[in-house]
């Protein structure tokens, strides 16, 4: 049995989520101990918990210990079996983060399968809706399988109810190189709301143009969601290159000024931009999975995040497999599997 000790590295749910996704694929049991112990209330929350129950429903695996605020677990993988799923994460727990636990083992099993997630869709500190469907499904498509995601109601924090769907037709993964971004195609950046005065989104928007003043003024856009899927906004810029489109994330929290969300988020799109490197930090931390179960493969980065280098150590006790991380003259990284 593989023994985790969930205090080392970045110390978050991230180490839960991909343990229990290389143990379904690789079949091996593990034992995660200190859970979460860098957060400021340790233990599993409740996206975690149904995470893991979502491990468990698609594969018959067996978890002891598994409740909120357990900082000790133990799993026991069972057979992955494709099929319909629906997972309900309670509150606005994000559905992306259920998603990230149980899409590799479904990509590699027997037969199509089909997922109804809902909860949260665009949540702090989790991928929203739109990156997954634009920054890391495409690259996931190229490397074999067929996964499409739609979204059919939006949920923000913290009211939640929003619902995604996922076909995945399987493939084994074949390794890819994401080396270069290619040539730039276009950008833009849509404020998304509802429930709130539309000088929100329209702030959040001025901001962002006036940090991205190359941007052409067509491409930023207001999109206003039906009320019943609110209250919420969120600003995403989107650069769309041949190779791949790097969405950056504003989520709108309570007390933070439209302004200064859509400052900060301006100035990590243009230090995307300003750099060469293929993946962002999150489209990075991401692909460490999908990289290591094809058995091979390279993307440059920029620098790396405690979520990749972590992501990496899991990956490495799971598969056995050698993961490098090397920094270029150009101040880029480089991942080889
Ligand atoms: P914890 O509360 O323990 O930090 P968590 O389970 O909510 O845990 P993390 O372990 O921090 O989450 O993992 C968050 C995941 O969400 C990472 O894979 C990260 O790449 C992704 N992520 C976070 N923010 C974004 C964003 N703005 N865009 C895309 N992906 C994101």
């Amino acid at each position: 049995m593989i023994t985790i000790d969930g205090s080392e590295g970045e110390g978050g749910g991230q180490m839960v989520r991909n343990s229990c996704a290389l143990s379904l694929v690789t079949g091996e049991p593990f034992r995660i101990s200190n859970i979460r112990a860098k957060r400021s209330k340790p233990g599993l929350m409740r996206q975690h918990v149904t995470a893991v129950e979502a491990a468990c429903v698609i594969s018959g695996s067996e978890c002891s210990g598994l409740t909120v605020g357990a900082s000790e677990l133990e799993f026991r993988p069972g057979r992955v079996t494709p099929g319909e799923y629906r997972c309900a994460v309670g509150t606005a727990g994000s559905t992306g983060l259920v998603l990230q636990t149980v899409l590799m083992p479904l990509i590699l099993a027997e037969g199509p399968s089909r997922l109804i997630l809902e909860g949260g869709t665009h949540n702090m500190l989790a991928p929203p809706f739109d990156f997954i469907e634009r920054t890391f499904l495409p690259v996931i498509n190229r490397m074999g399988p067929s996964v499409s995601a739609r979204i059919v109601r939006h949920g923000f924090y913290p009211r939640g109810g929003g619902r995604i769907e996922i076909d995945i037709t399987p493939a084994l993964l074949a390794p890819i190189d994401c080396i270069e971004r290619g040539e730039q195609l276009g950008v833009s950046g849509q404020a998304v709301f509802t429930g709130l005065p539309f000088e929100i989104p329209e702030r959040m928007l001025a901001r962002a143009r006036r940090d991205l003043s190359d941007w052409p003024d067509s491409a930023f856009a207001v999109r206003e969601l039906p009320a019943d899927q609110g209250p919420g906004v969120i600003l995403m810029l989107e650069a769309q290159y041949a190779n791949v489109t790097e969405v950056v994330s504003g989520f709108g929290q309570l007390g933070v000024p439209a302004e200064r969300l859509a400052k900060t988020s301006a100035a990590r799109m243009k230090g995307y931009i300003e750099a060469s490197a293929f993946a962002g930090p999150y489209l990075a931390d991401q692909l460490v999975l999908p990289f290591v179960l094809a058995g091979g493969g390279s993307l440059t980065t920029v620098k790396p995040s405690q979520h990749t280098l972590t992501a990496i150590d899991i990956a490495k006790r799971f598969t056995g497999r050698r993961i490098e991380l090397t920094r270029q003259d150009s101040g880029e990284h480089l991942l080889t599997v």
